[in-house]
């Protein structure tokens, strides 16, 4: 076996994995690793979950899967359980964030066109974000990286740089605009979290301006910032939320909720799915969003990532050399690093089998299962100090 036949669009580690439990992954020639990646925050149960487990054996021998021609009762159940615990009204189950991602911008479109408006296009995202490697996601978060020889920008995409309020109230006065696409707490680039103030401000000046608010919560969205939404901080809501990761627990399963105000325009025949929102991906979904939704699985989370953090602070503050900053929210935690942070995650890996995943800004992210104990929250800590000591010693050496 090799990578020879693999697309060769990733720059594996050289770990090959073989089994997890909780927090635990073991590669193939038996080492056991920490594991505080976990599919970049998608095992928000850890591997193994024995009622995820229990839950796909179970409709494994019932039904996989049916169009969406048909009524799906888990299909049902899930949407009913997203609504009654967000501020949404209606459901679309995709299969992947991207989809979701997909989705909630052709929402935002649909409706200007359903109200009259079919000139407002005009969708913008911020720099240093992510929202997957569809097209429309490409071209919303408009990372060169990612667009570069995919052919034209997609019209009706713009940028606007992360913080430049002045810039961002012209867009969202501007009347061919249709929305603003926004992380809460941005992942890939970095574990930026927009300050509460601002979220509210942008709620305010959308509402002004007719303008929809999409979230991309696809990363920090199912209690991974220690609410069950991470826009539930700043005390208000989107019109379009983009949810996956999480959503089943490993399995894959992401959604695109709205108020019924803003898929106004989505109605019969306009969008679909072959495999969103099946059987098997929502018996899955549903058991992990019963569980992750739970008042004591996000007590829990605010328990441990405060842990965490401060900890890391103290790190930081001792080692001053190695750390440059501590950011992020609830377990969406990211260390911004002097040394190089593709290096330090191999340090971390082959010396003190810790995994943590990399980041924008030179940032590694430590995104640990939800239900992390405290027990392995201290273990993560000394995992990430070891190789904070060993960085100093290999950056003196140098
Ligand atoms: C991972 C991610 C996506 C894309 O999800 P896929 O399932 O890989 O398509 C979109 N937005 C954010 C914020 C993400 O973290």
């Amino acid at each position: 076996m090799s990578t020879e036949h693999l697309m060769g669009v990733y720059n594996r580690a050289p770990l090959e994995v073989d089994r997890g439990q909780g927090a635990r992954l073991w590669s193939t020639d038996g080492t056991e690793y920490l594991d505080c990646v976990m599919g970049i925050s998608t095992n928000a149960l850890g591997h193994a979950h024995p009622i995820l487990v229990q839950a796909v054996k179970d409709q494994a021998e019932k039904l996989w899967h049916v169009s969406n021609i048909f009524k799906i009762p888990g299909q049902e159940a899930l949407a009913d359980a997203l609504c009654e615990k967000s501020f949404a009204d209606v459901v679309f189950f995709t299969n992947s964030g991207t989809e979701a991602v997909e989705c909630a911008l052709k929402t935002a479109r649909k409706f200007h066109s359903a109200n009259g408006q079919p000139e407002r296009i005009d969708i913008y995202g911020f720099d240093g974000s992510f929202h997957g490697r569809t097209y429309g996601a490409i071209n919303a978060a408009a990372n060169p990286s990612y667009t570069n020889g995919f052919g034209p920008p997609m019209e009706g995409f713009h940028q606007l740089v992360f913080g430049d309020h002045e810039a961002l109230k012209a867009a969202i006065a501007h009347p061919n605009t249709a929305a603003i696409i926004v992380e809460p707490v941005q992942g890939e680039g970095g574990c930026r979290a927009i300050p509460e103030v601002c979220l509210r401000g942008l709620r305010e000046l959308c509402d002004e301006y007719g303008v929809l608010i999409i979230f991309d919560e696809v990363q920090c969205g199912m209690g991974r910032t220690g609410k069950l939404w991470a826009h539930e901080w700043g005390g208000m809501a989107p019109d379009i939320m983009a949810i996956a990761k999480a959503l089943g627990g490993g399995f894959p399963v992401g959604a695109c909720l709205a108020t019924n105000h803003a898929a106004k325009g989505m109605v019969v025949g306009v969008h679909g799915s072959t495999f969103g929102g099946n059987p098997l991906a929502m018996a899955v979904g549903g058991a992990a969003f019963a569980e992750i939704s739970k008042p004591e699985t996000l007590a829990h989370v605010n328990e441990i990532a405060g842990y965490l953090k401060q900890q890391l602070h103290g790190l930081k503050e001792r080692f001053p050399d190695v750390i440059v900053d501590v950011r992020g929210k609830g377990l969406l935690l990211g260390v911004k690093l002097v040394p190089n942070n593709r290096e330090f995650m191999g340090w971390a890996r082959d010396e003190n089998q810790l995994l943590v995943a990399g980041g924008g800004d030179n940032c590694v992210r430590i995104l640990p299962p939800l239900n992390l104990t405290l027990e392995e929250a201290r273990e993560a800590v000394a995992r990430f100090e070891k190789t904070c000591e060993g960085a100093r010693a290999k950056m003196a050496a140098a």
